[in-house]
């Protein structure tokens, strides 16, 4: 069906941060799939862990213990100081499982109309529950009627959420700590703080949504750790499995004893070969140091384009954690997206102003440095009309 608005090109392999097209073309991959190849494309530890497992068993249904997704749990729960996992396909579904936990939650405490506290300009999935959390209209817009149960705030507004604390049928907050898809808006320490004190006081579950921030996206295996607070459910997708399709919804204390055999599933979830992409993607990030990694260069990439961009009218604010990037503009830049296609380079445009990049933790100093090089002119090419005008 015709739901993306696809760019003229299509790859054929790819290593480590580069792409190829069938003509032979290289480009720089600066976005990862959209934070998908946490260990650059072929990696070949990656690579080989798969080919093992496939050889071995692929598929193995959740009526039966699997070893792996047993393994996988008890290593996400050591990284995360969480208890228990749910494992499915995608962000969406782990969102989902979210936010069936905080109503079934609500029930328990004889709460007859759950509600969690969402944010504005969050997204969090393109299913019915999720879009209704998603705080964008456009993702939501036709889909009508939405689902009960969700009251929105601004983001990075504590004071919000607590003037919504007389509502008493609150039941948990759904944030992501670095929001992607509405603009690399990063949450302060204090405000995701504030946020953990009034589910504390309130009985509440803090929810972390951490699709696209997780897994040493911003230098710290996920977000929140930046900002010292812990989580009563965080959600998992997108690089968890470096490009094998795995999600999972975390949970600790109360939480993760709502859902019972019955209650919640899904056929592919946790399946061995995803485990083992899971445990393998984990493996490098550990064994290779691309949690400083990610961080340090993510500093580098921003230190660079504010340095070649300086004096640029038009540029907003160059914003981010780690290796997830923000460059925002005064104006919509969608076009920027082909134009960096046409000179090798594959960028993202989100929130209609914002430049975004999301490279594979892999990417080299080397490699970041040629990425703002090839970047940071052509936003200053394409900014150039008001600065001839201004
Ligand atoms: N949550 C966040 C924060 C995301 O960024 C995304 C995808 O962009 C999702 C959830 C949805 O994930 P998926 O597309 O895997 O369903």
């Amino acid at each position: 069906m015709n739901t993306y608005a696809r760019l003229p090109v299509s790859f054929v392999r790819g290593e480590g941060v580069w792409l190829w097209d069938a003509n032979g073309r290289r480009y720089l991959d600066a976005l990862a799939g959209i934070a998908v190849s946490t260990l650059g494309h072929a990696h070949p530890r990656l690579t080989a862990a798969i080919g093992e497992q496939a050889a071995k068993l692929l598929h193995c249904s959740n009526l039966y213990r699997i070893r792996e997704q047993e393994e996988l749990a008890a290593k996400l729960c050591s990284i995360s100081g969480m208890d228990a996992v749910f494992f499915c396909t995608s962000g969406a579904e782990a969102n989902e499982a979210a936010i069936k936990i905080a109503r079934a939650y609500g029930h328990q405490h004889g709460i007859e109309l759950p509600t969690i506290v969402v944010m504005e300009k969050s997204f969090h999935g393109r299913t019915m529950a999720t879009l209704t959390a998603t705080g964008n209209r456009k993702v939501q817009a036709g889909f009508e009627p939405l689902l009960a149960g969700f009251a929105r705030v601004p983001y990075n507004d504590a004071q919000a959420v607590e003037a919504a604390a007389n509502n008493k049928s609150i039941v948990a907050i759904l944030v992501e700590p670095v929001q992607g898809e509405g603009g690399v808006n990063v949450a302060e320490a204090a405000y995701l703080k504030a946020l953990r004190e009034l589910c504390d006081r309130n009985g509440w579950l803090l929810m972390l949504d951490e699709v696209q921030s997780g897994v040493a996206r911003t230098g710290r295996w996920f977000a929140h750790q930046h900002c010292g607070v812990v989580a009563d459910v965080m959600t998992l997708a997108k690089g968890l499995g470096s490009g094998i399709p795995i999600g999972a919804c975390l949970a600790r204390g109360a939480a993760a004893a709502v859902l019972k055999p019955g209650s919640h599933g899904c056929t592919f979830g946790g399946s061995p070969i995803s485990s083992v992409a899971a445990l393998t993607t984990l493996a490098v990030i550990e064994e290779d140091g691309l949690l400083a990694h990610a961080a340090e260069t993510g500093d580098f990439i921003r230190a660079e384009l504010k340095r070649a961009l300086q004096g640029v009218a038009g540029v907003v604010e160059i914003r981010g954690l780690g290796l997830m990037v923000g460059i925002e503009l005064d104006r919509p830049c969608v076009e920027l997206m082909k134009a960096a296609l046409e000179q090798g380079l594959l960028i993202n445009v989100t929130a209609e102003r914002t430049i975004r990049l999301l490279p594979p933790l892999v990417i080299s100093r080397e490699e970041a440095a040629m990425l703002v090089h090839q970047l940071a002119p052509l936003i200053a090419k394409f900014l150039t009309p008001l600065k001839q005008t201004a």
